[in-house]
């Protein structure tokens, strides 16, 4: 015997005293929905009686495969002979029933699980006690004829459409047009057309107690009702649908649903009964209005199914009969509010001109609503900013700071995809980078479709509004860049049959082909696709988001409770730098120096890279200087005052030539041309060269430090670019404070001899322009064993600034592109892994950051610590490097700059 409670008891008992065991903070053994029915009975409010079995008996039962615990069902009969005490009243007595209703409760909202079964008690005979009861022989019937439909449907899986086919049947037969306009008579004789078809399609081996003399038959006696209902609620946790919802959702397998017993209310009991939901504020925009429906004489689930016009929630009040109970109504809604301190939904009917209260929670809003009501509240003295900023989700957040489809079009789904990168965007079809470029340089916003985009296509990328690919997945480059850009991105639309070279998609399951030049609304929230233009609206930071994110920024930046969590954002131009200081960035995280060698200076890095003449390649390195010197002048000048970590150049140089197998087919090509031997033979002397550069693993190869001292010309390049830069602007008058990062050191020498050559760069430029200089040199730790000496590093450091997807790579020896394409998804499905660790950050490498961090700064109390890479914009890992790790600041794009000030300040909440 456990000696766990595995029921408790919600609402009043024969005495009207409450005798309510639960509460609100039982959620994980109540289930959300008994949890709150528990709350809203013990302070008072009034809710039809019952009890709720735990979700802990539910993980027993399926864990034994499908059997009940010893003990269990003993107990659920003592509940259920004790609520009949309490109500006076006896399941499937003949004189005066009583009816229940058996509903499901998760710990989380959970759709996919099993539904609700309404006048669960009613057989042959109790149908008379509720007929003499109510002196209404059609309600009595239509209650047992939704009964023996629902159980039916719901408890055995019998095909609802019979029973909704018999129904049409009936109203054909009786010459009516609505349910309503049935007769007694016509429901009775449907309860046994109904019962008939339980018989005839309940599979008889899966359910042996259901026979009687060799026939499957309706169960008449209540307590097997009950039983067969609460096992197909316990079953329903591990159905496919609810295994599949749990998962995409991140909720885990083992929590288990509870199961609610409950006396059951009548909202069909004529004109001064309904039934409705409802919404404390307005769910949509956050105003603060009782928002929701109601349907007079009606059931439970007729609100929801839209079979009636419903009437909106204000006029309630005005129902003849209703108004005392739409007044107590709005009471309740008051006192809900106060209780839970927040927005809540609801469920209620009225029976006979009394208000019960069916279920609560705290209710989902839109992220328009969310800020609203937060802000609203706080002005109102219910709750405090801090409780405010901790309410909003950051990652709902992230929907308001991208243009999205108008909420009132229309949409026509033409396909969906995977929700990559938010906002919405309307374009032109291309099927190219290069016809994006040229499209949109004409003036024509475009939206590039590709099988998959790869870092060819960045010019492309950058060109378009939006991008969708048929093939890559949710980290594919294409998401990834598109994020980091800010770009919607929609990918794995794979109703997309792209034909590239014929510039046309067959969208598969319809005859629809799309042309290049084909306008297509894409939403990278939600990854619907569209044919044609629809609506967009447009993102700003102003208004209550700008409230919040003003408010998160004074709790994350306050000296109390701990160190500040600033942020930074990871910016390579002016211009995004400029909107990162618009969107509250408080300085550069990371400047990635290669993406400036990028669109036109691509080739005078290619002849410093591939000409065998050192006078062109030093041309070449004072044309890089000279350009990558008014970059850093422009960069500096709009960071002026706030510091900017620079990276020198990082990937292996091969990355900045041409793909060789472009060039070989090129070759080929114009040999069967016919050009001349001069051209051949210089064409295969560049590809010689390229293949010379190209290594087995390059990712582990030649790059980051390891380039600084094989090649140090390219990195000290740079140096001299950001000392010049600084010593000219603060010649201006400006306040350029660069930070220069050494990437990819493993080991303290290749710091030690790069910081040397670095200081002597900039002690020139001192000596030159007659300008002090102060430029602290960091190191990117992104790699094992650099952290595993981090003390040793710091010693040689102003700064460490961590490359966690590198490190991500590095410490699991996964490549990224490999990984994610080939083995994570299955990894995910397998749960060998429990989140892509190129997403949110692992524990493993968090533990190496807060080694690295905890060593850094014993060795070197002067030292800063900040987190840069893609991790450094994901709420749940932000939370982890600043709580865990120890780190001063994280980087991400410009776009997750907001998410990541509400994160940070969240962080710094939840050390309290
Ligand atoms: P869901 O989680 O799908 O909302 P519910 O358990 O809340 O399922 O029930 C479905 C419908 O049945 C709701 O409209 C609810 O108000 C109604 N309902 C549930 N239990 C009762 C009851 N005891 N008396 C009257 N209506 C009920
Ligand atoms: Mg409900
Ligand atoms: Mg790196």
């Amino acid at each position: 015997m456990s000696v766990q409670q595995r029921i408790y008891r919600f609402g009043t008992d024969e005495h009207g005293r409450d005798v309510t065991e639960g509460s609100s903070s039982m959620n994980y053994i109540l289930g959300g929905k008994g949890a709150n029915l528990a709350e809203m009975a013990r302070i008072g409010l009034p809710v039809p009686p019952g009890f709720t079995i735990t979700c802990q008996t539910c993980v027993e039962y399926s864990t034994a495969g499908n059997t009940w615990p010893e003990g269990a069902l003993d107990e659920i009969a003592e509940a259920e002979a004790d609520l009949e005490r309490r109500m006076g009243k006896r399941l499937g007595d003949p004189a005066d029933p009583l009816l229940v209703s058996v509903r499901s409760g998760a710990p989380f909202s959970m759709p996919g699980m099993m539904d609700t079964v309404l006048n669960l008690g009613l057989n042959d005979a109790s149908v008379q006690g509720l007929i003499v009861q109510t002196e209404n022989p059609r309600f009595a019937w239509d209650s047992y004829r939704r009964f023996i439909q629902m159980f039916s449907d719901v408890v055995l899986g019998v095909d609802a459409e019979l029973f909704e086919n018999a129904i049409t049947q009936k109203k054909l037969i009786a010459g009516v047009r609505s349910d309503a306009e049935l007769s007694a008579e016509d429901l009775e004789e449907l309860v046994a057309e109904f019962k008939q078809i339980f018989s005839e399609h309940v599979d008889a081996t899966a359910h042996p107690e259901l026979l009687v003399d060799g026939e499957i038959v309706f169960p008449a006696d209540p307590a097997l009702q009950l039983r067969l209902a609460i096992q197909a609620v316990f079953g329903s946790w591990m159905n496919e649908r609810a295994i599949l919802y749990r998962k995409q959702n991140g909720i885990p397998d083992d929590l288990g649903t509870a199961v609610n017993v409950q006396v059951m209310v009548f909202g069909n009991k004529g004109a001064t009964s309904a039934t409705g939901v409802a919404f404390t504020r307005n769910p949509a925009n956050g105003a603060r209005e009782f928002y929701g429906d109601f349907l007079v004489n009606a059931q439970g689930e007729d609100v929801v199914a839209g079979i009636r016009n419903t009437e909106p929630i204000s006029d309630l009040k005005t129902v003849e009969g209703l108004e005392q109970a739409g007044t107590e109504l709005e009471r309740v809604f008051t006192v809900l509010e106060n209780h839970y301190r927040d927005m809540c939904d609801i469920e209620f009917t009225i029976e006979q001109g009394r208000l019960w209260m069916l279920q609560t929670r705290v209710g989902k809003r839109t992220a328009t609503a969310a800020l609203k009501i937060a802000i609203d509240m706080v002005d109102e003295g219910l709750i405090t900013r801090e409780e405010a900023v901790g309410r909003v989700d950051p990652a709902q957040l992230d929907q308001l700071l991208h243009p999205q489809f108008d909420a009132s079009a229309e949409l026509d789904i033409l396909a969906r995809g995977l929700n990559a990168s938010p906002g919405a965007a309307v374009g032109e079809i291309v099927f190219s980078s290069d016809d994006a470029v040229a499209r949109a340089a004409e003036g024509h916003p475009v939206v590039l479709v590709r099988w998959e985009t790869n870092p060819d296509d960045l010019k492309g990328m950058v060109a378009a509004e939006g991008i969708l690919t048929s093939h890559g997945g949710k980290t594919s480059h294409a998401a990834v860049i598109a994020r980091g850009m800010g770009t919607p991105c929609v990918c794995g639309v794979e109703a997309f049959q792209i034909d590239a070279a014929k510039k046309e998609v067959r969208v598969s399951g319809t005859d629809i082909v799309l042309h290049e030049g084909d306008i297509i609304s894409i939403d990278g929230a939600t990854g619907i696709v569209v044919a044609g233009a629809v609506p967009l609206v447009s993102a700003e930071l102003t208004g209550d988001l700008e409230t919040i994110l003003a408010w998160a920024d004074e709790i994350r930046l306050s000296e109390n409770g701990g160190r500040p969590c600033h942020v930074r954002v990871n910016a390579d131009n002016p211009a995004d730098a400029k909107l990162a200081l618009d969107f509250g960035a408080e300085a550069i995280g990371l400047c990635r120096t290669e993406h400036m060698f990028l669109g036109d200076r691509k080739n005078i890095i290619q002849t410093y890279i591939l000409s065998d003449d050192d006078a062109e390649r030093a041309e070449a390195l004072q044309e890089l200087l000279r350009v990558q010197t008014e970059d850093f002048v422009q960069m500096l000048k709009t960071m002026s005052g706030r510091p900017m970590v620079i990276r020198l150049i990082d990937p292996p140089l091969h990355e900045f030539l041409d793909d060789p197998r472009a060039l070989e087919i090129s070759i080929a090509k114009r040999e069967s041309d016919g050009a001349d031997e001069a051209e051949l033979a210089a064409l295969r002397d560049r590809l010689r060269r390229i293949d010379a550069m190209s290594e087995s693993n390059p990712m582990l190869g030649l790059r980051g430090v390891r380039l600084s001292v094989v090649y140090p010309d390219l990195p000290l390049m740079q140096v001299r670019a950001i000392t010049t830069a600084t010593a000219q602007l603060i010649k201006d008058g400006y306040d350029p404070r660069p930070e220069i990062l050494v990437p990819l050191v493993a080991i303290t020498e290749e710091h030690v001899q790069t910081r040397e050559v670095i200081e002597q760069v900039i002690a020139e430029v001192e000596r030159d322009s007659g300008v002090k200089l102060d430029i602290p040199v960091g190191t990117m730790l992104e790699l094992p064993r650099a952290c595993l000496v981090a003390d040793d590093i710091a010693r040689h450091a102003d700064f460490f600034c961590f490359g966690t997807n590198d490190l991500t790579q590095t410490a699991f020896g996964f490549s990224r592109d490999d990984a994610e394409a080939k083995f994570i998804p299955i990894y995910l499905h397998r749960k060998i892994l429990k989140a892509n660790p190129f997403e949110t950050i692992d524990d493993a490498v968090l533990e190496l950051v807060r080694m690295a961090v905890e060593k850094g700064r014993d060795a070197n109390s002067a030292m800063h610590f900040g987190v840069c890479g893609e991790h450094g914009g994901d709420p749940a890992s932000i939370v982890k490097f600043f709580n865990v790790a120890g780190v001063d600041y994280v980087s991400c794009s410009p776009y997750r700059v907001p998410v990541a000030r509400l994160a940070a300040a969240q962080a710094k909440l939840k050390r309290a």
